[in-house]
């Protein structure tokens, strides 16, 4: 897409700190990291969330956010990792083209992930557990 910000990195219009690539997927630096090495694993199609995508592109992302992974361990030695992605503005997604967020994490760094609990009883669970399930 023309005006997609990670169609132009893919495409090498607008430059970055790439660690990996291969013919599905490109991995590069976060501009604005959380910890030292956030990496964005990146389907080289123009996709706008994971939902949406195939087995075979998720599968891709997965792949190389192992492979980035493990690189990322080798090299900056981290205590632990975060890996989300952001789908949908209410979710946070700035970006509307499928990317894995692997966040190396190191103690005392600055991340935090805090959310509210919704209270559901063991009727209400049943029930939402049956309305997915029925939907696959
Ligand atoms: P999300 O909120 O999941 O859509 O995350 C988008 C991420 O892309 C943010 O963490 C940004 O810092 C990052 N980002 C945006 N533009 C660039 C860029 N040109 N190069 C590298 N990372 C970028």
């Amino acid at each position: 897409m023309q005006d997609c910000i990670f169609c132009r990195i893919v495409k090498g219009e607008i430059p970055c700190h790439i660690v990996y690539e291969n013919r599905h997927i490109i991995a590069f630096l976060d501009i604005n990291p959380m910890t030292e090495g956030h990496t964005l694993v990146v389907s080289k199609a123009h996709i706008e969330s994971f939902s949406d995508s195939s087995i075979d592109i998720a599968s891709k992302i997965a792949e190389g956010s192992v492979t980035v992974a493990g690189a990322l361990k080798k090299a900056l030695k981290p205590e632990g990792f975060n890996y989300f992605i952001n789908e949908g503005k209410l979710a946070g997604q700035l970006v509307m083209h499928l990317h894995m967020h692997v966040v190396p994490r190191y103690g005392g760094d600055d991340v935090k992930f805090e959310a509210g609990r919704v209270e559901l009883d063991d009727e209400e669970m049943k029930a939402i557990a049956k309305r997915i399930s029925k939907e696959i």
